[in-house]
């Protein structure tokens, strides 16, 4: 019954790690997916996690029994302090609901079926570029996906005109997917005081704010830096809705946690939107897993590990920022054409190199390098020991 499929494509994320996987090659590099990688090359469990992990083991008065639909309590109680910080007036006033979600993407998916569902505006706004997965995510949770001018190819940087001018445009009432921090695939940022211009914005157009935060401290290596814009929404009153994400900043990739919060106008509608959002979540997966959600809770909840864990994120950030430093300087003593300096402006996991899909491949071909076809690397897969292998390659590609 299924032999009128066709082949589906790889994911174009996914799939660059597959084709590296194929390759037999001893010099192969693997820039394609965002995890973070040791100066080895080898997948990082943090300290903080493998010691809260251990306590989880030892307690033999924990069981495996279901969790709420909504999740482990503490756990999201903990993850909005996390995000809008513990003196929010948000969470002071009851007006925050969060639910634990399978990790970014489930709680982006959940969002977006609750506002498909409940929403009088069912359109969203995404930046362009943006990561590949938002607008199937937001399709299939039945919004209608529109664009939004972001970056500048020009300058590598923001495309901040072009950026209020289509929010500008936008219909009242429609919903803006915001990168809260270290904007997947640019690596470009506002600054704060653009933030401020682009709020201002949104709440005269009634537009409303959907961040996706798959990175707070993962940027900068301050979780409370990272988190500014989307408390800078959360200050002046108005609804907003957050996407959390433990994979990067707590390398808890596959354990699938994260979560959603809405922030509402008062205690009373944020608990009826809790009661719908359980009515979205029961008939996908009934209820979140227990594990991940436990390592989390541990860490936020105790004020040691938390600093534990700070130390450890600050480490992970600040190699990535000296990757980028190397890898430029390496350009540059090759003396590569064309000014790479936002190989170092550029903010958290990724550069958007400006190569592209013609000098990718040749990279991948003949230097055995992955990375998607839109010239994006994941810095976080880089070494000390193969930043000379990647300069060698992007000179030969762009003097070619
Ligand atoms: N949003 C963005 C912008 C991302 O880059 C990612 C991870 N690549 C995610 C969401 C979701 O990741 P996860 O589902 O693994 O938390």
């Amino acid at each position: 019954v299924f032999n009128h499929l066709l082949r589906a494509p790889e994911d174009p994320i996914l799939g660059v790690t597959v084709a590296y996987n194929k390759d037999p090659s001893p010099v192969k590099l693997n820039l394609g997916v965002g995890a973070y990688r040791t100066e080895e090359g080898k997948p990082l469990v943090l300290n903080v996690v493998r010691k809260v992990e251990q306590q989880l083991i030892n307690d033999l008065s924990r069981n495996k029994e279901y969790l709420p639909i909504v999740g482990l309590a503490d756990f999201n109680k903990l993850s909005a302090k996390l995000i809008f910080g513990a003196d929010s007036p948000a969470i002071q006033e009851n007006r925050v609901t969060t639910v634990q979600c399978l990790s970014g993407t489930g709680s982006l998916r959940v969002g977006g079926e609750f506002l498909a569902k409940h929403y009088h505006q069912r359109t969203i706004y995404l930046p362009t570029p943006t990561w590949g997965n938002h607008p199937k995510v937001f399709n299939l949770a039945g919004l209608s996906v529109e664009t939004y001018r972001y970056y500048a190819p020009a300058t590598r940087g923001l495309d901040f005109q072009g950026f209020l001018e289509d929010l500008g445009s936008a219909p009242s009432g429609s919903i803006v997917l915001l990168h809260a921090c270290a904007h997947n695939p640019t690596g470009v940022d506002p600054t704060l005081e653009q933030w401020e211009q682009i709020r201002q914005l949104i709440r005269s157009k009634a537009l409303l704010p959907f961040f996706d935060s798959a990175y707070q401290g993962f940027a900068s290596g301050s979780l409370d830096a990272d988190a500014q814009p989307v408390r800078l929404f959360v200050a002046d009153g108005g609804e907003l809705l957050v996407a959390q994400s433990y994979a990067k900043n707590l390398g808890l990739y596959g354990e699938r946690v994260g979560a959603l919060s809405i922030v509402c106008k008062s205690a009373d509608v944020a608990s009826r939107v809790e009661s719908q959002l359980k009515l979205v979540i029961r008939p996908m997966y009934s209820n979140p897993p227990i594990h991940g959600a436990s390592i989390v809770a541990g860490i936020l909840k105790d004020g040691d590990l938390f600093n534990e864990w700070t130390i450890e994120l600050k480490a992970m950030a600040d190699r990535i920022i000296s990757m980028r430093q190397q890898l430029f300087d390496a350009l540059r003593s090759r003396e590569t054409p064309g000014d790479w300096s936002h190989i170092i402006k550029q903010i958290g996991m990724f550069t958007f190199t400006g190569l592209n899909a013609e000098q990718v491949s040749f990279m991948t071909n003949e230097y055995h390098i992955y990375m998607t076809s839109d010239g994006r690397i994941s810095m976080a897969g880089l070494s000390s020991k193969t930043v000379p292998h990647l300069a060698d390659a992007i000179h030969a590609a762009v003097t070619r």
